[in-house]
């Protein structure tokens, strides 16, 4: 991004992206993974640190990170190895943190960024480019414990020490706050499809520090290096980097000079705030943890192969090759892998009865509203993909009108009453009984003689009010289609 102020600056983010596995046990032993658990109830010695407890690997864990790697394109060295990271915090019982140094499982790789990943407003414009930001690596680690702070003391929960953790590490190829956004929407949307992590942000699920400076446009080296914390949201992320980039760009031109610091993004107030400034770079220590023995990775890797899912955008393009679908509704049902599930559940229970383009409008148009108004997830919708199906069936057979599906639909969103028993109760059933629609079409023609005239004079228009008079005797159940059919036929033939 070029930043035109004078003169002009480039920006440079990197990002280190932290996201816990979905296992069902800890890192390292058997102690449940759950979050929102009462505080400090799934602890054992291992991840509690206590004096000669021993680890022992969770084989899940590795597949879920190889898998990962598959994912993003990174290469899978055939030896990896977990080493300690020495440092003292009162959140990490062992006093080291067991991680890998030298010898990750994944390295390099790329996330692609796709329009639909960038925020709404600036999709269609030319700053939403297709391109890829690669990766220096992926490596495993186990999580540590969580510290609130209350009034006047402090609480350690370690329900969290020892959780599966990845860390994917970008190179600085991202270059504003809106391809910060994107990279991390694509990215999470990538873990969520390989049912890697739940990637919640607000959950703590992942978790992402972010690496930003700024430098004029003539200048070879980078810039300051600034670490921004506490960034809770993705759209927090964009109104962090917006902030702080702004801040930099008006020191440099006032001739100030940026030191290496660690700045608090605080949210409500929209800014950041200095927390500590680096004297110089962390010594971790680190040296192969002599309780685990090195992987080989070549048995990982073929099991994680077949465990490879559909990626996002090959699916998109399946949608719209097997399906018929416009590239823009297959790329808002794949965006969200719940929906997309939703969808192609709804496409098998059809079984070419409903044609697919329309369950993914009844989808995308009826029930993404109704769901957002009702502020429900698509997990939670009360109409399932059989009950829609069932509903579109109806329409397809005739039994009940499009505008009547609209209705009934709306009733399924409250009441989650199956679509037949709605049509029973409200008695909505389209009248497509021949013998009771020409009774409704002699009535019409007998009272309309002069319409009926200008019908056949050529008048075409004069047909609609008989139609329209016809479904006004019906009460609006009759099947509009055939009573026009009927209508025709009663008056050339007469
Ligand atoms: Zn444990």
């Amino acid at each position: 991004m070029h930043l035109e102020k004078n003169p002009p600056y480039l920006v440079t983010i990197g990002l280190e992206v932290h996201a816990q596995l979905k296992t069902k046990t800890k890192m390292f032993c058997s102690c449940p993974v759950e979050y929102g658990a009462e505080p400090n109830t799934h602890l054992c010695p291992v991840c509690l640190g206590h004096p000669g407890a021993l680890p022992v690997i969770n084989h899940e864990a590795l597949y879920l990170t190889t898998l990962a790697g598959l994912m993003l394109s990174c290469e899978i060295p055939p030896i990896c190895k977990f080493d300690r990271k020495n440092y003292f915090y009162p959140d990490m019982p062992k006093n080291y943190q067991i991680s890998q140094f030298d010898k990750p499982l994944c390295l390099g790789g790329s996330v692609p960024l796709h329009e639909r990943a960038y925020p709404k407003e600036i999709q269609k414009t030319e700053t939403a480019q297709e391109k890829q930001i690669r990766l220096t690596r992926i490596h495993l680690e186990e999580d540590v414990a969580k510290s609130f702070h209350f009034e006047s003391t402090s609480g350690i929960d370690f329900n969290r020490a020892g959780t599966p953790l990845i860390e994917i590490v970008s190179e600085p190829d991202i270059t504003s706050p809106e391809e910060a956004f994107a990279y991390l929407n694509a990215l999470r949307q990538i873990l969520i499809y390989g049912n890697i992590s739940d990637a919640d942000m607000e959950k703590g699920q992942m978790r992402c520090d972010v690496n930003v400076s700024v430098r004029p446009v003539d200048q070879k080296e980078f810039g300051t290096k600034i670490e921004l914390k506490n960034l809770n949201s993705i759209s927090g992320v964009r109104r962090a980097l917006t902030f702080e980039i702004q801040r930099q760009m008006d020191l440099l031109s006032r001739g100030e000079k940026l030191s290496q610091e660690t700045r608090r993004w605080d949210d409500d107030r929209g800014e950041t705030t200095l927390m500590r400034i680096k004297e110089s770079a962390h010594d971790y220590r680190y040296f192969p943890d002599p309780d685990l023995l090195p992987i080989h990775t070549e048995e990982l890797m073929a099991i994680a192969k077949k465990r490879m899912p559909e990626l996002p955008q090959a699916k998109c393009t399946r949608l719209i090759n097997d399906y018929e679908l416009s590239p823009y509704d297959a790329a808002v049902l794949t965006e969200d892998h719940a929906l997309v599930t939703y969808f192609e559940e709804a496409i098998r229970l059809s079984s070419q009865k409903v044609r697919p383009k329309i369950l993914a409008n009844w989808i995308i148009n009826d029930l993404l509203s109704a769901l957002g108004a009702a502020s429900i997830s698509i997990i939670e919708s009360p109409v399932t993909p059989e009950a829609l199906v069932e509903l579109t069936s109806l329409i397809e057979l005739g039994t009940i009108s499009g505008r009547q599906g609209k209705e009934v639909f709306s009733e399924m969103m409250i009441s989650q009453k199956s679509p037949s028993s709605i049509v029973q109760e409200k008695g909505l059933q389209q009248v497509s009984d021949s013998g009771a629609i020409e009774g409704f079409c002699d009535s019409v023609i007998e009272a309309n003689p002069a319409v009926v005239a200008d019908f056949k004079a050529g008048k075409e228009a004069a047909l609609n009010f008989l139609k329209g008079q016809v479904m006004k005797l019906s009460k609006g159940k009759a099947n509009p289609g055939l009573a026009g059919e009927i209508l025709l036929k009663k008056i050339l033939g007469e």
